[in-house]
């Protein structure tokens, strides 16, 4: 399948059959694995031998949705987890230790901005802040005991573009790993791997499930790395349930195609969005006004579906917006057919300090317009309506 171009590997990669020859996977429901000997299960358990022995640690559905997310990201394994910040939790606990260092770019999802403040003093593991307008900051960052460099491109919410062939340099010239939370981007958009990456985190949830119904975590990357984050989850709980890997697997079979329409609805809706004169701010990656339009033209395919507004007049202007929306639901999700507003100064990033929201642009007229595959007019014709 390496040879086959990203549409083919994901219709087509890995699909795991029964002896009924099915043409379209089934859900293996199952808790338990059965042995034909006594023997054959100690072997499994002894790793001599290759097989599934309970849920918990893998299963025939987690397995196809791992290997084809590694296709995908051009990675050598992967594991799935139960949500996105499963993923996040297991790898940061998977490779941290008392004493550990990490760098990350400011802009972080919220709940893991709060892992890092809440949780790391705890267990005294330090974290250093690098603003995403200027990667470069990182190696000034970076200490003996830096264990890696962490990162989402383009960023929740302030969708800042991060150079990824800068900062996979700094983290080969530090000796330090380099780990990307590829979420909004998706393999389709960005392979961040290709930049030396060594780790590739998802949250599945969004852009992979893409119709807003089941969560789920992903990390591929080096096989020596996701062997120790697989033992981690495995041994601590945080497994994807078969049906939510079965929906995630049959979802990668329209990533491509669904990216490409996000990508297309947001870039029409940005553009004529910044010729509104009820809004202050449009930032999507690929309109020419982003302050990283070149780092995005260079390391995306496409812009991808997230559009943040700043809305004029502040909160109070800005909830009414939301309010006034009538096909656009309001909802933290995104990555959804469906498209959603969400207000991240109230919602996503309420554990923010207000100081630590605006050091990252969350401004309280700041609105995420994650975009759907309605069609761009009535998504575009909602939004004005709801402006005026
Ligand atoms: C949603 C999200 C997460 C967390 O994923 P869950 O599946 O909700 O646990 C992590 N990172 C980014 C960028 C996200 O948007």
């Amino acid at each position: 399948m390496k040879d086959k171009h990203f549409e083919t590997q994901a219709i087509r990669a890995q699909q795991e059959r029964s002896q009924n020859n099915e043409h379209s996977a089934p859900i293996y429901l199952t808790s338990g694995f059965i042995f034909d000997t006594a023997d054959d299960m100690r072997a499994a358990f002894a790793d001599e031998k290759e097989a599934f022995i309970y849920s918990r640690y893998t299963n025939p559905n987690t397995n196809e949705l791992a290997a084809k997310m590694s296709l995908l990201e051009g990675a050598e394994a992967g594991v799935v987890l139960a949500s996105g910040m499963a993923a996040i939790f297991t790898t940061f606990m998977a490779l941290l230790k008392s004493g550990d260092h990490v760098v990350s770019c400011s802009s972080v999802f919220g709940a893991t901005h709060t892992i890092f403040n809440k949780y790391f003093p705890k267990w005294n593991i330090g974290y250093s802040y690098f603003d995403a307008n200027n990667p470069e900051e990182a190696e000034k960052l970076i200490q003996p005991n830096t264990k890696f460099i962490y990162l989402e491109t383009p960023t929740n919410p302030a969708i800042e573009v991060i150079d990824l062939e800068v900062i996979g340099k700094i983290a080969k010239k530090y000796n330090v790993l380099l780990i990307v939370d590829n979420c909004f981007a998706t393999p389709y958009i960005q392979q961040p791997i290709q930049y030396g990456t060594d780790l590739v985190i998802h949250s599945a949830t969004k852009y992979i499930d893409g119709q807003g119904r089941v969560l789920g975590g992903v990390v591929v990357g080096k096989k020596d790395l996701i062997n120790e984050i697989y033992l981690f989850g495995r041994i601590t709980g945080p497994s994807l349930s078969a049906f939510n890997a079965w929906s995630l697997s049959k979802s990668l079979e329209t990533l491509a195609i669904r990216m490409e329409r996000h990508s297309e609805n947001a870039l029409y809706v940005a553009t004529e969005l910044e010729k509104s004169n009820k809004i202050e701010l449009v930032k999507y990656p690929f309109l020419p006004s982003h302050p990283q339009y070149a780092i995005a033209k260079k390391q995306m395919k496409a812009g991808g579906g997230i559009i943040t507004i700043v809305v004029k007049g502040g909160y109070e202007v800005t909830k009414n917006f939301m309010d006034k929306l009538q096909m656009i639901k309001i909802s933290p999700n995104l990555g959804d057919s469906r498209t959603i507003a969400t207000h991240p100064a109230s919602s996503t990033h309420c554990k923010l300090t207000e100081e630590e929201r605006l050091a990252v642009g969350i401004l309280p007229g700041l609105v995420r317009l994650s975009i759907g595959l309605e069609h761009k007019d009535d998504i575009l014709n909602d939004i004005l309506q709801a402006l005026n």
